[in-house]
């Protein structure tokens, strides 16, 4: 997965790496199936609030990495929104202060990519650039974009844009603008300088 996210970046002039190259287990049995923010009746623009499960899971300090600047992704086991599945498909979600309001220390501490391990797992070929897509959602500043999903002139991505809303295995690339939005405002990640 971090292979397929950096293929996208590399372009942008960004490696992605895994802290300690380890991935840390742990242990949150009412976290395994996590509510999470229904996307089909909010968006960035109307600053939605994290559920109760997104709050608990990415707010405990144990789960995090020890570097504040580093971006914390979790892989769940589902997802749910009510009683169901998430009725636009979601398959992985970043929640970053730069979209929800009431993140009380901020992305240092409250932020995160919470992924849908089965599905994915599920479907490997087809979603393997998941990754690439959530961490382009933190990477970007929003306020040169609004919706990630679209260009600079407000036109929906297609293939072979990773950015495209439905990402799959024709997702392959950042634009250039984008590349020159990511990290601009230094605040979920810090490059190396
Ligand atoms: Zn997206």
């Amino acid at each position: 997965m971090i292979d397929e996210a950096n293929k996208t970046f590399e372009k942008c002039g960004y490696e992605i790496q895994l802290r300690d190259n380890a991935v840390k287990p742990f242990s949150a049995p009412t976290l395994m199936d996590v509510h999470i923010t229904d996307w089909s009746t909010v968006n960035c623009a109307s600053q939605p609030t994290r559920t109760g499960d997104e709050a608990a899971l990415l707010d405990d300090g144990s789960r995090r990495s020890a570097v504040t600047t580093d971006i914390n992704v979790y892989f769940v086991r589902s997802f749910l929104v009510g009683n169901g599945l998430p009725p636009d498909k979601t398959l992985a979600e970043t929640i970053a202060q730069d979209c929800f309001s009431g993140m009380p220390i901020g992305d240092s501490a409250n932020s995160g990519i919470i992924v849908w391990s089965e599905k994915v797992r599920g479907n490997f070929k087809r979603f393997m650039r998941i990754l690439g897509h959530e961490l382009g959602h933190a990477m970007l500043v929003r306020g040169d974009w609004g919706d990630e999903h679209k260009n600079f002139f407000g036109q929906a991505y297609a293939a072979p844009f990773v950015m495209k809303h439905d990402v799959d295995e024709k997702s392959v690339q950042f634009d250039l603008n984008e590349c020159t939005s990511m990290n601009k405002d230094l605040t979920i990640f810090q490059g190396d300088p």
